[in-house]
């Protein structure tokens, strides 16, 4: 049986010069939204044109690149139904969705998932067959995972709300008057959060959400490349994440570059090899690493060794200026550490390229957090563990949290593993320092926060819930208290 990653309701047609620019992240956004989308170049289209649609027939046109109206035309909802939420999740990749699954159906929270780019987060990005979730005997494929999750959404309206394509972008204390001119949620608000379109997208005001409870569930995201005019070029031939759909966008014989010696930069690079093109893996140290790439990987890419070349000890330093799209890179020795001066150009080796994919890690989605002095990020990798990724959030111990945990509960011996140093802010997933930073760990990680969340709410429920209001309590006739 085939897997269902696609929408059956629309689909989509996207007419431009070429599949770059607004073009490109239009196709992205449909993309990962499920929506099946066909590129037709137009060379009469001066931005980028999409014509949606319906199975009932009705055709829509967006004009220009506007990820809001697709937002809207596409049904996916564009305002909030409540003026407060027990519980804000930030972020809606696995840890995010999988908290507020368990948030409505075991808690009846009042839940919202805010996610700024579509459902199921950076899993959603994953080019690999997914091999190691729990239910799939023969691996599944990103987008069908998914979609999955998707349907769950529309399947579960009553249970949380989903806010896709809104960022946050500030968390502060709730105001007094944020707490008197609202009324929907049980729990007394504590935090206001500020969202806003995630490319500034010109809008209605702001949103400023409330929320008694928040989870920090934004993960991680690519790291960027330490390339002069890299901005440039993004989207444009250079490209910082890779899909199953990139595929096509390369033909036979094209050069294409992938940086990075882990097993993203690998799945890429056979994908590509695969497609007939000439792949050049720059790697800064030296391939398969046992810490970077499985075993399976560095075999595959040597017996691709005549469509894969890897160059080891080595980075790009310089772009091509003389074009629009990106067209050549020179790559050359690495660096010991960034401020290193670069060989220079005359030295480097000139690579004709058709596009680069740097896939070259991660790091922590927690700028938006940064005027909350009192929450602890990691500033310094102080635990030896390799996986560490400075700024990520520090939780339980760690953090000194707000609050311990009901050490004394039967239930949770050890005390609260996602409770950050911020009152009624729990941190999970990816963007949680301690993690390693897998789709089951998330999943995981997403329902023990809302045992942790219980917990804060049971032992402070006299202080924090609305007058008037009652809410059912999990576990609330604990013996051992
Ligand atoms: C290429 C690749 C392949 C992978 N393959 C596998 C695999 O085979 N098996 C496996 O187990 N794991 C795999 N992983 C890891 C797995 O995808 C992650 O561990 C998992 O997705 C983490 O889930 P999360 O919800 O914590 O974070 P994420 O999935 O990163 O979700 C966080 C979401 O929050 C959003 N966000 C960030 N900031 C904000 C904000 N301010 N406001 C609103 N939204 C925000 C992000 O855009 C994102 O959608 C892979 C990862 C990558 C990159």
């Amino acid at each position: 049986m085939t897997d269902q990653t696609k929408r059956t309701d629309v689909k989509a047609v996207l007419r431009a010069k070429a599949l770059e620019g607004n073009a490109f992240s239009t196709w992205r956004f449909l993309t990962l939204n499920f929506v099946d989308t066909t590129f037709k170049e137009d060379s009469a289209v001066t931005d980028v044109e999409v014509d949606l649609t319906f199975s009932s027939g009705k055709v829509v046109p967006v004009k220009g690149y506007n990820l809001p109206q697709l937002s809207k035309e596409l049904g996916l909802s564009t305002r909030t139904q409540k003026d407060s939420y027990d519980l804000v999740v930030v972020g809606g990749g696995p840890t995010g969705l999988s908290a507020a699954l368990n948030a409505g159906t075991l808690f009846g929270w009042s839940t919202l998932v805010i996610e700024d780019r579509a459902p199921g987060g950076t899993a959603s990005t994953a080019i690999n067959r997914i091999e190691n979730y729990l239910g799939f005997p023969d691996g599944i494929d990103s987008d069908a995972l998914c979609f999955r999750w998707y349907q769950q959404i529309q399947h579960k309206p009553s249970q949380f709300e989903y806010l896709p394509y809104y960022r946050a972008t500030a968390l502060t204390a709730a105001s007094q008057s944020d707490v008197d001119k609202t009324k929907d949620s049980h729990l007394i608000p504590k935090y206001t959060i500020k969202v806003e379109r995630p490319h500034g997208e010109k809008d209605e005001s702001p949103l400023e959400i409330v929320a008694g409870m928040v989870l920090i569930a934004t993960g991680v995201s690519a790291n960027t490349l330490d390339v002069k005019d890299l901005d440039t070029y993004l989207t444009k031939g250079a490209y910082l994440t890779a899909l199953p759909s990139d595929a096509t966008t390369v033909k036979k014989g094209d050069s294409v570059a992938v940086v990075g010696g882990g097993d993203t930069a690998a799945v890429a690079a056979l994908m590509f090899a695969k497609q007939g093109a000439k792949v050049t893996m720059i790697i800064r140290g030296e391939f398969g690493h046992y810490q970077d790439m499985v075993n399976a990987h560095v075999d595959q890419i040597k017996e691709q060794k005549d469509h894969i070349t890897v160059v080891e000890k080595s980075e790009v330093h310089y772009f091509d200026h003389d074009t629009e799209k990106l067209t050549k890179v020179y790559y050359g020795k690495a660096r010991g550490k960034a401020s290193d001066p670069r060989p220079e150009k005359k030295d480097c080796t000139e690579l004709a390229v058709s596009a680069l994919y740097a896939l070259i890690g991660g790091k922590a989605n927690t700028e938006w957090l940064k005027d909350q002095k009192d929450l602890k990020l990691l500033e310094k990798k102080v635990t030896g563990w390799p996986n560490q990724i400075l700024g990520t959030v520090l939780t339980g111990p760690a953090s000194g949290t707000a609050w311990p945990g009901p050490t004394n509960s039967k239930w949770i011996s050890t005390g609260s593993i996602t409770a950050t140093s911020l009152v009624a802010v729990f941190a999970a997933g990816d963007t949680r320092d301690g993690t390693v930073r897998r789709i089951s760990e998330a999943v995981g990680e997403g329902g023990a926060t809302t045992i942790d969340m219980n917990g804060y709410v049971k032992t402070n429920h006299d202080k924090i819930i609305r007058q008037g209001k009652i809410l059912e309590l999990f576990y609330a006739t604990d013996e051992s208290e």
